[in-house]
């Protein structure tokens, strides 16, 4: 028999539920929030009084509206709180401090060329980060709700309330079952880990491309790749987390060998270095050097080096090979090109790897399909992972 729901969840369930309303909508009116809502105007007023004291929510100016009467305008108080978002990618560490709705107020990078990171390191660095932008933005740590960090590879219990209970399996990386224990002590505040294409995608579908889209998919390009998937609206994850390892589905019995150990894996194909390879060899290796490589790259097929466009071509059709496979299985309305690499590739080859996603897919589904280039760029890791605590913020409040 289900529990009945205390009056204490129902007053927490209406809160999370008016907090979230107020992210999305932004700058409203009490009157707006009931009927979007659909929470009665006692609810609304008594919620809202609370939200108020706490100074979680502020009333600012009027809104004026046509022959009635002036209107209050509500919106969460964006200086009441601080949420950090670290974006842990394969050569670089970014970490962005936010506002209460998200607004991106600093953040600090630190770049590791052609090295393998360890999670000591990360943690180091990001606590160095964190130190130094509440330095800069005179912030007290009590204002702080926590951090999330988005990271490459599998990460088992995401989002768990304790640092230790989450498992992180990055090959690319060599973290064979990792976890980050004992960092939300170091930090003074809560830490929050998932996989950074999974972040990514909660950040397009709360402000991207993907927002108001019950079935999209995210796919991100660096070094290597990643998707995330939405499907009826809802982050799609599989038993233990691992879905979205699009990285590694196979196109290929041959090809060279991948970081995971197998061979004719995706980011085998279209991964910045195996592309880079596919140019100029692996004795020219531009490991540590890979945005570099990148732009030598289109600046060589931009002066017709038939290597260069070779390579580029090669990338086009893979991808659009590997995007197909996306379309038949999950059957989405959109697909979002994000990542470092796959900005820059989006950016100037959408049309023609559109153009061979749809060749390579089933007719029905292949015409339904957009392909976009991501909004958010590159920040979307990073805005991602501060989803975290700020995701745990509305549901349950502010820490006892
Ligand atoms: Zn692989």
């Amino acid at each position: 028999m289900a529990k009945k729901a205390s009056v204490r969840d129902v007053r927490r369930t209406n809160r999370a539920l008016l907090v979230r309303h107020l992210l999305m909508a932004g700058e409203t009116s009490r009157s707006a929030v009931g009927v979007d809502t659909g929470l009665s105007p006692a609810t609304v007023t008594s919620v809202m009084a609370e939200l108020l004291e706490e100074r979680t929510v502020r009333e600012e100016g009027f809104l004026d509206s046509l022959g009635g009467r002036r209107r209050v305008i509500v919106g969460l108080n964006p200086d009441a709180a601080v949420l950090f978002g670290a974006d842990v990618g394969e050569t670089r560490v970014t970490t962005a401090a936010f506002d209460l709705t998200l607004g991106r107020l600093a953040e600090r990078a630190t770049s590791f060329s052609g090295r393998r990171i360890d999670p000591e390191h990360v943690m180091d660095v990001v606590l160095e980060h964190v130190e130094s932008l509440l330095a800069e933005l005179e912030f007290d740590r009590s204002k702080v709700l926590g951090l999330g960090l988005g990271v490459p590879g599998i990460v088992e219990n995401p989002a768990s309330e304790h640092d230790a209970d989450a498992i992180v399996h990055a090959e690319v990386l060599g973290w064979k079952a990792v976890t980050f224990a004992g960092f939300a002590d170091r930090l003074g505040f809560p830490v929050y880990l998932d996989n950074g294409a999974k972040t990514t995608t909660q950040a397009e579908a709360w402000y991207g491309s993907a927002k108001d889209i019950d079935h999209a998919i995210v796919v991100l390009i660096g070094d290597g790749a990643g998707a995330g998937i939405i499907t009826n609206g809802r982050l799609y994850r599989g038993s233990s987390s691992s879905a979205g390892e699009w990285g590694h589905t196979k196109i290929s019995l041959d090809g060279i060998r991948c970081r995971c150990g197998s061979h004719g894996c995706v980011e085998t194909f279209v991964g910045a270095s195996a592309v880079l390879e596919r140019w100029r060899g692996r004795e020219d290796s531009w490991t540590g050097r890979e945005t570099e490589g990148v732009d030598a790259l289109l600046a060589a097929a931009a002066e017709g080096d038939e290597r260069a466009l070779d390579a580029l071509r090669g990338l086009v059709e893979h991808l659009g090979l590997a995007l197909s496979n996306l379309v038949n299985l999950y059957n989405p309305q959109k697909i979002i090109i994000g990542g470092w690499f796959g900005d820059l590739i989006a950016e100037r080859f959408l049309e023609d790897i559109g153009s061979a996603m749809r060749r390579f897919s089933l007719e029905q589904p292949g015409s339904e399909a957009v392909l976009e280039r991501s909004r958010l760029g590159q920040e979307a890791v990073a805005l991602g992972a501060a989803t975290l605590p700020l995701d745990r913020f509305i549901e349950m409040g502010w820490p006892q």
